[in-house]
C-alpha cells in the first residue's frame, strides 16, 4: 500500500521516520546543535554553494526540525514545510519573503489579534501596507486589490468571531490575479486541507493543537506546491527559481529570510512538537465530538444569551464549514451571558475549565477577550473581531465530555 492510500492518523505515525539515525531510534533526537562539522573545507564549500545537501547551522536547519517538518508537509499534502519559532515568525517570515517597502496585503478582518497588530501596525511602519476586508465578503477581497498586492491572508476560523470564510472563493479571486493565497489553519489542523480548496500557503501555530500539551511555542510555513511563483509579481523570486524550481518560496524563506531575520525553532520545541503531532488526529476528532455535544447542550440554556459554534444549524457560516471543514468544526466555541460582571463571576466559579490565554490544549480552556487579549483594540476592530463584553471564549478539551458539561452547568447557577 503507497503512503498516499494511507489515513492522516497513520501517515502522521509512520511516513515522517526519520533516516539521518541508523540506531534504530524510534523517536528522532534532539540534535541540540547549533553547528555541523566537515570533513574538509572543499565538503562544507559544497554545502554552502547548494551543490550537496547538508546541515550547516541550527538557524537554517537542523535534523530534528527536519523531522517536524516531514510530518508538517504531510499534515497539508505540501511541497515542503519550515517550522518557526512561534506562529508570529511564520506570518512575518511569509510577508517578507513576499513583499517589500510599498507593497500591499489584503487581508480578512476577523484574525488573531497579534497578526491583526503585526499587519496593522509593526509592517505598516517598514511600508506594507494591510487592506483589511470583512473576512466572509468574497467581493471585498476583489476590490481591495491592487498592482502592489503581493499576499491575500485568510484564518480558516476567525477567533473569537468564529466566522468562516469561504476559502474557495477567495482563492479564486487571488488566483486570478495571480497572487498567492495564505491560509492560518492554526484552528483545524486535520479537520481541513487548506490545499483541497486552493490556498499556496498554509501557516500553523504549532503552539495550539499541533502541538496539543501547551509546552512549547512554535510555527510552520508550508507550501501546497499550487502556486507558481514565476508569477510577474513575484521577479525577487526569478534568482532563486533558476537553481530551486517551483521550491523558490521555501528556498527564499530558508537560505534568506532565516538567515537574516532568524525566527528559527529551537531543537528541543520541535522535539515536543513531533510527539504532539503523532497524535493530532485523535485529538481532533475527541475535541470537536466534545465541542459540538457541549455547543449543543447549551444552545437552548436561558442562563445564556448566545452560543456561537460553526458546527451549529443556527451559526451564520454553518453552510459554508459544513462543505469546508472535511472531519469537524473544531474545538473554538464562545458563550454570551448577560454581562462583563456575570461573564467573570462564572469564569471564577469553574472548576476544571483553566482561565488562560491559550487555545488547543489538552484541558479546558476559558478567557473573557475583551479585558485580555483583546483590551486594546478599538471600538471597531472588536466589533471586527466579534469581541462584546459580555463574551465568553472556550477551547474545549479532551477530558470526559460529562465532565466539561458539568463544570460549566454548576458555574452558570453562581451567575
Ligand atoms: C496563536 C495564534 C497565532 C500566533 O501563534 P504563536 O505561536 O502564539 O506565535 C497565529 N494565528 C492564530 C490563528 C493563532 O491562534
Amino acid at each position: 500500500m503507497s503512503a498516499k492510500e494511507l489515513h492522516m492518523s497513520t501517515k502522521l505515525l509512520h511516513s515522517a521516520r526519520a533516516s539521518e539515525t541508523d540506531s534504530g531510534a524510534m523517536v528522532t533526537p534532539i540534535y541540540q546543535n547549533s553547528a555541523f562539522a566537515y570533513d574538509s573545507a572543499d565538503a562544507i564549500e559544497a554545502v554552502f554553494a547548494g551543490r550537496q545537501a547538508g546541515y550547516v547551522y541550527s538557524r537554517m536547519g537542523n535534523p530534528t526540525l527536519t523531522q517536524l517538518e516531514r510530518n508538517l508537509t504531510v499534515l497539508e499534502d505540501g511541497l515542503g514545510a519550515i517550522s518557526t519559532s512561534s506562529g508570529m515568525a511564520a506570518i512575518t517570515s511569509t510577508v517578507l519573503a513576499l513583499a517589500e517597502s510599498g507593497d500591499e496585503i489584503v487581508s480578512g478582518n476577523s484574525i488573531f489579534g497579534g497578526t491583526y497588530s503585526l499587519l496593522h501596525s509593526t509592517l505598516a511602519r517598514s511600508g506594507i501596507k494591510t487592506r483589511f476586508v470583512e473576512s466572509t465578503d468574497v467581493e471585498a477581497f476583489r476590490k481591495a486589490i491592487t498592482d502592489r498586492t503581493k499576499l491575500v491572508f485568510v484564518e480558516t476560523i476567525g477567533n473569537p468571531k468564529l466566522d468562516v470564510p469561504d476559502i474557495s472563493e477567495i482563492a479564486k479571486v487571488a488566483h486570478e490575479k495571480g497572487i498567492a493565497l495564505a491560509v492560518d489553519n492554526t484552528i483545524t489542523p486535520s479537520l481541513f486541507q487548506p490545499k483541497k480548496a486552493g490556498a499556496d500557503i498554509v501557516i500553523h501555530s504549532t503552539t495550539k493543537f499541533i502541538n496539543g500539551h501547551g509546552n512549547a511555542i512554535g510555527g510552520a510555513i508550508i507550501d501546497t506546491g499550487i502556486f507558481d511563483w514565476a508569477g510577474k509579481r513575484y521577479q525577487h523570486l526569478d534568482n532563486i527559481r533558476k537553481r530551486s524550481g517551483n521550491f523558490a518560496f521555501l528556498a527564499f524563506l530558508r537560505s534568506q529570510i532565516f538567515r537574516d531575520t532568524g525566527g528559527c525553532q529551537a531543537p528541543f520545541n520541535a522535539f515536543l512538537t513531533s510527539i504532539g503531532i503523532e497524535s493530532l488526529v485523535v485529538r481532533m476528532e475527541r475535541h470537536t465530538l466534545n465541542a459540538i455535544k457541549v455547543a449543543r447542550f447549551f444552545a437552548s440554556d436561558k442562563r445564556i444569551v448566545d452560543v456561537r459554534y460553526p458546527g451549529l444549524e443556527t451559526h451564520p457560516d454553518h453552510k459554508v464549514a459544513g462543505r469546508q471543514f472535511e472531519n469537524g468544526y473544531g474545538a473554538l466555541l464562545t458563550l454570551s451571558l448577560k454581562d462583563r460582571e456575570s461573564c467573570f463571576k462564572f469564569i471564577n466559579g469553574l472548576k476544571r475549565a483553566r482561565n488562560a490565554a491559550n487555545i488547543g490544549d489538552v484541558r479546558t480552556l476559558v478567557i473573557h477577550p475583551a479585558s485580555t487579549f483583546c483590551r486594546e483594540l478599538t471600538g471597531e476592530e472588536r466589533q471586527a473581531v466579534g469581541v462584546s463584553d459580555n463574551l465568553i471564549r472556550f477551547s474545549i478539551g479532551i477530558e470526559h465530555v460529562d465532565d466539561i458539561i458539568s463544570d460549566i452547568d454548576v458555574s452558570l447557577y453562581n451567575i
